[in-house]
């Protein structure tokens, strides 16, 4: 397909892109960076993506390794219930979230008025402007940086995944047998730490743009501040709706993050309506068996289930609702705020020095046990 050898020659053109760019040293707009304490927010003009994984393959090149390897024996988890979660022995997987692997790229054939389109969606963490993965913490460990990145410290992380659950795309992924439970009270609290795509914070704060958004050859992502951004989509979503023969006030069918969970800074804009994206998604995810996706890392060595929509670590793409509106979720996030105050200085307080994670970890004995979604 002369698409695939369009993606196979492009990753090759991306990561020579991707060495250069870096050595280039490309920092975030001037604008951007005199305007501390207001949000960014990235536009995906998905007509422009040709799949190259360029976007992935840099992010597991600069963050993979500031996931520490897990401890060997793995302590059991606590309550019992709780599954380990182990993928230090398939860091390989790139065709969907791990805590190794924080981008992945769903590759997309559909059809959509009578022709045969493809359609290529980079996926990670949205950003959201109220997350429920950081408010809803009972440990304090998810926090939002006054530039709307959303962080969750593994230094506090106890590995609990209420992040995860609340997360309307479950996004966070867990490793189990790292962090500072291991320190604190491995046989009565903890599982692990979750990890998530951060937006390369650490580059970030000095003024580095992220890395997926630095390498691509086609220039798919534009970060930015939040309201021209926004406009910016709008602009974007209009011409597509335009394209596609649309109503002109049908524009918001081409995008998606602007509504979505009340509000994300990660907005997409797609040639086609999100509601036709949705449903090859879904499509994708029921009849491909796990692990042998059209993504290039042919993992399939993640059991025999077939994938559902919303396949663990690979997120669905239709409509969610705002987890923070319902009454039992804001009540929670008040009860909880101070107590995750408190929880976080005791991890702090507590646990030992963890490496920080713009740096690469500690080399730790690897662990026998398998992994799992
Ligand atoms: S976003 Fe850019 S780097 Fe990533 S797959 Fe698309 S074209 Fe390639
Ligand atoms: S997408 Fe999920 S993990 Fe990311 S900020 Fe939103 S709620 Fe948190
Ligand atoms: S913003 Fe950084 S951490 Fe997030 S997916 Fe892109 S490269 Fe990875």
């Amino acid at each position: 397909m002369a698409q695939a050898i369009s993606r196979r020659n492009f990753l090759r053109g991306g990561l020579a892109t991707a060495a250069g760019v870096a050595a280039s040293g490309v920092v975030l707009p001037q604008a951007v960076r005199a305007a501390g304490g207001q949000e960014l927010c990235t536009v995906l003009d998905l007509s422009k993506c040709i799949g190259c994984e360029a976007c992935v393959d840099a992010c597991r090149e600069t963050w993979q390794a500031t996931v520490p390897d897990p401890v060997n024996p793995m302590p059991k988890p606590f309550p019992s219930r709780v599954p380990t979660q182990d993928w230090s022995k398939r860091k390989d997987v790139s065709d969907r979230l791990t805590p190794y692997n924080f981008l992945y790229v769903e590759h997309l054939d559909f059809e959509h008025k009578g022709q045969a389109l493809e359609l290529h969606v980079p996926r990670r963490c949205m950003h959201c402007v109220n997350p429920p993965c950081a408010n809803l913490c009972p440990f304090g460990a998810g926090r939002v940086e006054k530039n709307g990145i959303v962080n969750i410290d593994p230094d506090v992380c106890l590995g609990g995944a209420k992040c995860k659950q609340v997360c309307p795309w479950h996004i966070p992924q867990r490793q189990s047998g790292v962090g500072v439970y291991l320190d604190i009270m491995p046989s009565y609290a903890g599982n692990g730490v979750m990890f998530k795509c951060h937006r390369c914070l650490p580059l970030v704060k000095q003024g580095k743009q992220p890395q997926c958004v630095e390498v691509c050859p086609e220039h798919v992502q534009t970060i930015g501040l939040r309201p021209q951004m926004l406009a910016q989509a709008e602009a974007l979503a209009r011409q597509k709706a335009q394209a596609d023969g649309a109503a002109p006030d049908r524009w918001r069918d081409y995008v998606y993050g602007i509504e979505e969970n009340g509000g994300t800074n990660t907005v997409y804009v797609s040639p086609v309506p999100f509601a036709v994206v949705s449903a090859a998604v879904n499509q994708a995810h029921a009849q491909a068996a796990p692990g042998q996706g059209k993504g290039r890392a042919g993992a399939g060595k993640q059991g025999g289930k077939r994938r559902k929509a919303g396949f663990a670590g690979r997120p669905p793409m239709g409509p969610v609702n705002n987890t923070m509106e319902s009454a039992e979720n804001l009540t929670a996030a008040l009860v909880l705020a101070p107590l995750a105050g408190l929880a976080a200085g005791f991890t702090r307080l507590f646990g030992k020095k963890q490496p920080p994670s713009d740096q690469p970890p500690q080399e730790q004995p690897p662990s026998e046990q398998g992994g799992q979604s």
